[in-house]
């Protein structure tokens, strides 16, 4: 308890080698805490306070000791467990096989050929988490970053109103950016953070993840260098999931992959750097009669698992209607 007091008193300006300028131009990056500062990367550090990489080093491991930071006694995991809430996805069975539905302080990937469904999944969530808690929701905001122009707020309005949620209300409660390029995407991501400091925001969809840098890294050559800028932009929603408590939702195309004779011929993109990183992955696809098979690939607490479901008029659910 004395520990967590102390935390609080201490804040960027003690740290060794920051002054007031420093700070403010800290403060101006979003880096005002020592969890921040903690967490930084060193590059990132330079860039955003100017001083010398030796300076930064120094910050970031007072900051490091100060916070007390690495090892946590179990009994604080299942405390912070404790504040996991799960998102309804409006399908019973979805629910089921994500163990109660979306969690929070996680990435769940959703991957999937075009038309799969990922963006309706992503649709729902979003106005599925402004509803009560006791209806599967967390009375929260959205924060949407839209790469290929698929946000559609009618949508929202179709999905609200079978929800029962006011129709205007819940499009002013998420916030969409579109990203124009990979860089943009990372960018605001960063940015996102501005908005989740008011603690407001609970879910974060980046619907796609990938379809930028698939797009910009084309060739052998610079498939290391899209994997690098891939891995740092996963860091950033890591971080985003784990130090708000938010929900991150993240779609990834296919790719046909040559020389399978057994099994699905079809791998999500990004490879390893997105599929360790993701705490969930749900492999979508088209099913019999118009339905949906979500199938649950990775997971920490449960068992390989797969559902049928429907996208249908007012959104997901077990039944065609
Ligand atoms: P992905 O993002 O995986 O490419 P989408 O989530 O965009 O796929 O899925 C598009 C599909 O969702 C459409 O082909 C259609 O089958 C279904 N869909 C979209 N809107 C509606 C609606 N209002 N009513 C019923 N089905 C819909
Ligand atoms: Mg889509």
């Amino acid at each position: 308890m004395a520990k967590a007091k102390e935390q609080k008193e201490l804040t960027v300006s003690d740290l060794p080698g920051v002054g007031p300028s420093t700070a403010e131009k800290l403060a101006a990056a979003g880096i005002d805490t020592l969890l921040a500062v903690a967490v930084a990367s060193l590059g990132n550090l330079v860039t955003e306070s100017g001083v010398s990489e030796s300076v930064a080093r120094k910050m970031i491991q007072a900051a490091r000791d100060m916070m007390d930071m690495g090892f946590e006694t179990a009994d604080t995991i299942l405390e912070k467990r404790q504040n996991v809430s799960k998102i309804k996805t409006g399908s019973e069975t979805f629910d089921e096989v994500m163990g109660g539905g979306f969690e929070t302080g996680a990435i769940t990937e959703c991957y999937g050929e075009f038309g799969s469904g990922k963006t309706q999944v992503g649709h729902q969530l979003a106005v599925n988490v402004q509803k009560p808690i006791d209806q599967g929701g967390y009375e929260s905001k959205v924060i949407y970053i839209d790469t290929e122009n698929t946000f559609r707020p009618e949508r929202i309005l179709q999905m609200a109103k079978k929800a029962g949620l006011d129709g205007d209300q819940t499009l002013k409660n998420i916030k969409i950016a579109r990203a124009y390029n990979s860089d943009h995407q990372m960018l605001l991501a960063e940015k996102a953070e501005d908005l989740l400091k008011t603690g407001e925001y609970k879910l974060l969809i980046v619907d796609s993840l990938t379809a930028h840098f698939r797009a910009e890294f084309i060739g052998r050559g610079t498939l290391s260098e899209r994997q690098q800028k891939l891995n740092k932009h996963m860091h950033t929603l890591l971080k985003i999931a784990d130090m708000y408590n938010c929900c991150v939702m993240v779609t990834n195309q296919v790719m046909a992959k040559p020389n399978v004779m057994f099994g699905d011929p079809t791998q999500a993109i990004g490879g390893h750097v997105v599929g360790h990183s993701s705490t969930f992955r749900i492999y979508l696809r088209k099913g019999k009669k118009g339905s949906r098979v979500a199938k649950l690939v990775d997971s920490p607490n449960l068992p390989e698992n797969e559902c049928m479901m429907f996208v249908t008029e007012g959104g997901l659910s077990d039944k065609d209607e």
